[in-house]
């Protein structure tokens, strides 16, 4: 370890006294108690579509985007989803700019336009959205597992909506769409249905009168609630109680067992599936997950259900067991199901037991007490929705208490775990024979159905099972010390978190395969402090390995010393190798079939000398041996430089111990020298481009990146380019996707790559219905309205610029979580300059005006690349597109980047 390190070490530790008092932020959320169930059987996807609509200008403030543009100015965002049965609006900005935010988001249920000329626009942007979401499974289980309700049941409906539900049909049937939506607006958006949040510093009674002038104008039809209440029991066996065989997207074996319970909803003081969920999702000694890992069967355990309007709605509650099974798993599913129903009947064998009870109970309250202080706009958001599901004094805890105990009702839902009233969903690329149909409206799910043999089913039913008890050890969670800092070092929280910088290249895959071992291995020891609230994670990258613990005082060391020891004691044998290089390598494989993924992992592969890309990673992992693996793993421990980082309410001397235990465990003496410095390639100065065909062929989704490389920054000139990123925020969205819906995610980027400084615009469109050059070409003549839009800057608007940059560096933490991160990313990025937000803020020479118009030469963009997906293509050889004379495509990696120059390894830290 270096001596510069550790002062560095000091300095931030001692930083985190410092507790950034004043809330900046402040936030508003409107939650309407109807969503999708409503559609009008003849318009799916009418409410999705409402909620865009809505937003795109009312009477006192028609333009189309006003509400973006004067959050965008002002340090603030916006965001809106629907539901089953409700829909959500909500926002955030600076303090000062709250009041008129207020008003201009009322508005939009006081009197919105709903224009009639947005409506073609907003109808492509709902369905780029639905083509978004084609390639993903949770998206096809889910309507697989609507289809299965009965005929009109609305967990059958189809929510988002696309291009031909929301006009192409409907016109053919000569309905009136946009009446509807009209007619839908004046029905659902009615003030008895709203509940709102807001969060902000300025007095309770100052608010109360803000908010009750501003919404009293919110129009009452007084219409009764629609309710579903008649339609409880969504499912009938005949078709609920198969086995579905599924063929999905990722490569990856699920296997869920699925029981449809009646609504919980009422339930909710009492939890009683938490109970259920607590024992199948154990992961601890013992476990389900536990046996079925030293039967090599499964990797992972997910169980219980969330508060998503399909998982739990007024008519059923959802409740899962869903296992990530390996190859070994697949082949004899029989046998994990049987695993799965003793497990079951062994519960109910043991009868409800108020301790367990008990101590679910103090692990939320605990949770709850230590919560840090998350995110404004989540919060009020998830408030606005609790006010429709909970009772006024249960509003702020009612997802997580459990406030009583029903041992009847307990007992009742666990005797309902039966095998003759699931659903089984079986997935895998294996089954791809199986799976014959692929009827689902909308969505093209391929599966296929088969019998739950009444066999099975008896052998489901023996109770022989002889498993061990799960025991999960009540740890005391209090902290020792209270702190008289009440919120921020508040939580009692140390955050502590270390990285082994030193860098094997050509071990990278073998890395990634340790790093399976390793949380493959943990999963069960680590498990009861998971329960009791710290949090552990490990991850590997191009400088090697980094881990990182949280947690409350009292148990921390233990669980640090436990991956310490992974790190340096964990291995595998030749029998679990083969499993963990096969997960590893169906990760690999999942990660390069999303277009997003694929494009940045281009732009890396250009860009970096040593990157590895997932893509190579995954061609080359077959022929890794366990040996080569034991091989690697012996000299990395022999190599390992590390920083630790401590931070949270720890004293210099505990912090230190953590040191030394790390030290005793480092043998080798590593030079400086051998550290990894990141570099990156310079782009030459002309447009060049790359493009690679999707690996999933049936995805229409295709990604164009324009990366404008600069140069190697100092603080003043990255605070330029964020200036020049927040103006070119807003512009963007509204210029590519408002007006020209070239998609639905749309967006731009500042990027600091190694220490060289860029910017990035970034847009996820459909194959079909824009070429890759259409696109391109957009994005251009936008970069040169951009250049205008920046000429014509008045010298008021650049001061707001600033001001809303500086007001969110100063925001930056509310909470410990946040700065850890910050101070963390700078020992990654080997900067350690921990006080860079001052830095940034005060400006050193201040920036003005002429240096955010002025970087338009950098701007002209020399480098670009996108993907498309005209041909099944597995190389990483990248495609030639004739439409591109006039650029130089790189078709071959290697010449291109044997072309270019690096710039030196650059740390930004003046
Ligand atoms: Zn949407």
């Amino acid at each position: 370890m270096e001596t510069d390190d550790e002062e560095e070490e000091e300095e931030g530790g001692e930083k985190k006294v410092r507790i950034i008092e004043i809330i900046l932020i402040q936030a508003a959320a409107l939650c309407i108690s109807n969503g999708s169930f409503s559609d009008p059987p003849n318009i799916p996807g009418l409410a999705h579509f409402l909620e865009h609509m809505v937003f795109m200008g009312s009477k006192k403030y028609p333009q189309e985007n006003k509400l973006d543009d004067f959050l965008g100015k002002h340090g603030g965002y916006t965001n809106a989803w629907t539901d089953c049965e409700r829909t959500s609006f909500h926002f955030d900005v600076e303090q000062k700019y709250f009041h008129q935010a207020l008003d201009i988001f009322a508005q939009f249920f006081i009197h919105p336009l709903l224009r009639q000329d947005s409506v073609d626009r907003e109808i492509q942007a709902v369905d780029s959205e639905y083509q978004m979401s084609l390639p993903s499974d949770d998206e096809r289980a889910c309507m697989l597992y609507g289809s299965l309700a009965k005929e009109g049941h609305p967990m059958g409906k189809f929510f988002t909506g696309s291009i031909d539900s929301l006009k192409t049909i409907p016109q053919q049937n000569g309905i009136d769409v946009y009446g509807n939506l009209k007619e839908f607006e004046h029905k659902m958006y009615s003030a008895q249905f709203m509940t709102l949040a807001v969060q902000s510093k300025v007095s309770l009674d100052k608010l109360e009168k803000w908010v009750r002038d501003i919404f009293s104008e919110v129009p009452n039809n007084k219409l009764p609630k629609q309710s579903f209440d008649h339609l409880k029991d969504p499912f009938d066996m005949e078709k609920f109680g198969k086995l579905y065989y599924i063929d999905p997207v990722k490569d990856k074996h699920m296997l869920e067992i699925i029981w449809s319970f009646p609504s919980m909803l009422p339930h909710y003081r009492k939890k009683p599936l938490s109970y259920l969920d607590f024992f199948l999702g154990h992961e601890g000694e013992g476990s389900l997950l536990a046996y079925l890992k030293s039967r090599y069967f499964a990797t992972e355990v997910e169980s219980g259900h969330s508060y998503n309007g399909f998982e739990l709605n007024t008519t059923a509650t959802q409740f899962v067991v869903n296992l990530t099974l390996t190859d070994q798993g697949l082949d004899q599913f029989e046998e994990v199901l049987l695993a799965v129903f003793q497990y079951i009947h062994m519960l109910q064998a043991k009868g409800v037991q108020k301790r367990y009870f008990d101590e679910m109970k103090t692990i939320e309250e605990t949770k709850f007490r230590f919560k840090e202080k998350g995110d404004p706009m989540d919060y009020v958001e998830r408030v606005s929705e609790n006010m429709q599901l909970f009772v006024p004094e249960d509003v702020l805890t009612g997802r997580d208490f459990l406030y009583e105990y029903d041992p009847e009702l307990i007992a009742k839902c666990l005797a309902n775990l039966r095998a003759d009233n699931c659903c089984v969903f079986l997935s895998s690329k294996q089954l791809a024979e199986k799976c014959d149909r692929q009827d689902i409206k909308w969505i093209p799910v391929k599966y296929g159905v088969g019998d739950i043999k009444p066999e099975w089913r008896k052998k489901w039913q023996a109770t022989d099972f002889t498993m061990a008890e799960v025991e999960a050890e009540l740890t005391t969670k209090h902290p020792i010390v209270l702190s008289e800092n009440e919120h921020c070092t508040l939580y009692y929280k140390k955050d502590m978190k270390f990285k082994v910088p030193k860098v094997f290249f050509f071990s990278h895959t073998l890395l990634k395969i340790f790093e399976a071992v390793m949380n493959h291995k943990l999963d069960a020891p680590a498990y009861p402090a998971i329960l009791a609230g710290y949090d552990y994670s490990t991850r590997v990258d191009d400088t090697g390995i980094r881990f990182k613990v949280i947690g409350f005082n009292q148990k921390l060391p233990e669980l640090f010393d436990l991956l310490l020891n992974a790190v340096f004691e964990y291995s595998c044998d030749d029998e679990l190798f083969p499993f963990m290089r096969n997960k590893v390598k169906r990760d690999l494989f999942n990660a390069i079939i999303k277009p997003s993924e694929l494009v940045r992992m281009l732009r890396f592969s250009v860009l970096d000398p040593n990157n590895k890309s997932a893509a190579e990673m995954y061609a080359e992992i077959d022929s890794l041996t366990n040996q080569d693996f034991q091989q690697i793993l012996a000299e990395f421990r022999q190599n390992i430089k590390a920083d630790i980082l401590v931070v949270g309410n720890v004293t210099p001397k505990e912090a230190m111990w953590y040191k030394e235990r790390l030290e005793s465990k480092l043998n080798g003496k590593v030079e400086p020298s051998s550290v990894y410095k990141r570099r990156l390639y310079q782009i030459p100065k002309q447009w060049s481009f790359c493009q690679i065909n999707s690996f999933n062929m049936e995805d229409a989704n295709s990604v164009i990146t324009v990366y404008l490389q600069s140069d190697p920054g100092d603080i003043r000139a990255t605070v330029i380019n964020e200036l020049l990123d927040t103006r070119m925020q807003e512009p963007c969205f509204d210029v590519l996707r408002t007006q020209l819906q070239l998609g639905y995610s749309v967006y731009c980027q500042n990027l600091l790559t190694y220490g060289i400084m860029g910017m990035a615009i970034v847009v996820q469109f459909q194959a079909q219905k824009f070429s890759m050059h259409e696109v391109d070409n957009h994005i251009e003549d936008f970069l040169n309205k951009f250049k205008e839009i920046l000429d014509k800057m008045t010298t008021e608007e650049f001061d707001t610029l600033v001001e809303s940059l500086v007001a969110a560096k100063q925001t930056e933490d509310t909470h410990l979580g946040e700065e850890v991160k910050r101070y963390w990313g700078e020992c990654i990025e080997q900067n350690y300059v921990f006080d860079r937000l001052e830095k940034e803020v005060l400006g050193n020479p201040e920036v003005e005006q002429a240096d955010v118009s002025s970087p338009k030469e950098e701007m002209e963009p020399p480098h670009k690349r996108a993907n498309t997906d005209k041909e099944r293509c597995y190389r990483m050889i990248p495609v030639r597109d004739s439409s591109y004379q006039d650029h130089q495509c790189i078709t071959d990696m290697h010449s291109f980047k044997s072309k270019l120059t690096l710039f030196d390894h650059h740390c930004i830290t003046k």
